[in-house]
């Protein structure tokens, strides 16, 4: 299997590709990779296969062989609204939902949040399972992971239409609800100790739809990676 590589954009000049020391690193220590060996990077939707000309200590630079669009980028833009759970939950369903095609995260400080905040180095490692996950997944870009946000302000950053998932909620399902051919949408999932009646007459108030993913209370992550999983299935 020809090993990947997420790169970002201004990565690819000419015939040229960058790799940052980061990859470079795994190229020669992990992967025993030399001058002359073909790799995948993988930047903005296109899947480019790369000749190595030079590994070395602050980075790695290949030429261009061939280049195509990435099959496996979704068709849909999905954000995802995760709350900041205990341990490495959260961390399970960024693995998770990043290998089934979300495009964003904004981490979640709601009323019933254990957590009272992202600190900048579990950001990080999110970002970086992130950017593993799309790897893994042989998708194209890794997705962006926000600043934590409160549960007002969450209104303000998630694109249109936004799906609140609740426990208490009976109808509509969310399959159900799910506009058909929709391109562009966002999912909200509440934490450990789920949403409270104040969160979801304000996410009413500001439009979204609130819908139950079945009968049985989920945990957080399952709930979150079922939802992600049932829009790939509908909308990709
Ligand atoms: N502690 C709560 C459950 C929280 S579940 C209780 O005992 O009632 C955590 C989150 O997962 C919820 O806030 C909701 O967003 C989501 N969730 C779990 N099961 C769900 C269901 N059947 N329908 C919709 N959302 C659900």
């Amino acid at each position: 299997m020809t090993h990947r590589f997420i790169v970002p954009g201004d990565a690819l000049s000419g015939e040229r590709v960058r790799f940052g020391p980061e990859q470079a690193r795994q190229m020669s220590t992990v992967l025993r990779l030399g001058a002359g060996a073909r790799v995948l990077a993988l930047a903005q939707g296109e899947e480019v296969e790369v000749r190595l000309d030079e590994i070395g200590p602050t980075g790695a630079v290949g030429t261009i062989v061939a280049r195509r669009p990435a099959a496996a980028e979704p068709r849909v833009e999905l954000t995802l609204a995760l709350p900041i759970l205990r341990g490495a939950r959260s961390e399970e369903i960024v693995e998770a939902a990043t290998q089934l095609g979300v495009a964003r995260f904004v981490p979640l400080l709601s009323a019933r949040s254990v957590a009272r905040a992202l600190p900048e180095a579990r950001r990080a490692r999110w970002a970086r399972i992130a950017r593993e996950a799309a790897e893994t997944a042989h998708r194209a870009g890794a997705p962006g992971i926000d600043a934590a946000r409160s549960w007002p302000e969450l209104f303000d950053a998630l694109p249109a239409p936004v799906y609140v998932a609740w426990e208490e909620q009976r109808e509509p399902r969310l399959l159900v609800a799910l506009e058909p051919g929709c391109e562009r949408l966002s999912l909200v999932v509440g934490p450990e100790g789920g949403l409270t009646e104040a969160e979801v007459a304000l996410a009413r108030e500001r439009g979204a739809t609130i819908v139950s993913l079945g009968r049985r209370t989920l945990r957080a992550e399952t709930a979150a990676i079922a939802a992600v999983a049932q829009i790939m299935a509908a909308l990709d």
